[in-house]
């Protein structure tokens, strides 16, 4: 890979939930224990790249589903210098609300999204609970907005958007569901988003309970090991161990931000 300038990594999270671990696999998880969810978004950038990846959502959206908001996840941004309101490049990683939302704050960006996401967010199976429930019907109608205002950079399948930064359709936990690949100094990286919400799912083999086909689900996990130079390097989705594994940045981001171009501990 010579001739590609390696990129950063961080995720920075921005809200956080308790669950039983239950709650996490298809059939339960026989040891029970407690778990927490962790929300992130990530940025990914070199001197001549910058992409923010989902946007995350906000203080009123956290009250209603009742999680507990730790910061906007554009003053997370803000922490590691990119001001979202100049942002350009926006990745949206699938429509749930949790990876999407605080449109307000990213007025400048065009959003990066696989065709078959917004067919799914808008078509036969919305009107089935199971499979609308993470979606807010606002934000939705939202990005259909921004497609009319010509602001979707809409992709179908595989796609590489900058040297060393690539998007690949996983489906499985949505239709549309897109993972994102990295160049960076310690190889291929890849931002999982909700292809594994947790390291125990993809590693384990046990699907989280909110999925439109669970067999893509199963198939994307080989496909993010063939992506990532180490199986190391796949981020999941919403881990905790995720803040545990990579360190701050700088000692005023702890329990903020970490950076994920490094090897992970444990
Ligand atoms: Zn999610």
């Amino acid at each position: 890979m010579t001739g590609i300038a390696p990129y950063e990594v961080y995720a920075i999270r921005y809200a956080t939930v308790a669950r039983r671990s239950a709650e996490n696999f298809i059939g339960g998880d026989p040891h029970e224990s407690g778990a927490r969810m962790d929300y992130f978004v990530w940025l990914v950038r070199n001197a001549a790249h910058t992409f923010v990846v989902d946007t995350g959502f906000n203080e009123a959206a956290a009250r209603k589903r009742r999680r507990e908001f730790l910061r906007s996840p554009a003053e997370g941004l803000r922490l590691l210098g990119v001001d979202a309101s100049a942002a350009e490049h926006v990745i949206l990683t699938h429509l749930h609300y949790d990876h999407v939302g605080n449109f307000d704050l990213f007025p400048r960006a065009r959003f990066h999204l696989q065709d078959q996401e917004l067919a799914y967010a808008t078509g036969r199976y919305m009107s089935t609970e199971f499979f609308s429930y993470a979606y807010e019907v606002d934000e939705v109608v939202a990005m259909v907005r921004n497609v009319y205002a010509g602001r979707v950079e809409f992709h179908d399948g595989d796609v590489e958007i900058a040297p060393g930064v690539s998007l690949h359709l996983i489906g499985g936990h949505t239709k549309g569901l897109q993972v994102v690949r990295v160049w960076t100094r310690v190889g291929w990286l890849v931002l999982a988003s909700d292809a594994s919400h947790y390291y125990a799912n993809m590693g384990e083999g046990r699907p989280f309970p909110v999925v439109a086909n669970v067999m893509e689900m199963v198939d994307g996990w080989r496909r993010l090991q063939h992506l990532a130079s180490d199986p190391r390097h796949i981020v999941p989705g919403h881990d905790p161990l995720v803040m545990q594994r990579y360190r701050a940045p700088e000692p005023a981001l702890e329990g903020i931000a970490v950076r994920l171009d490094a090897q992970p501990s444990g």
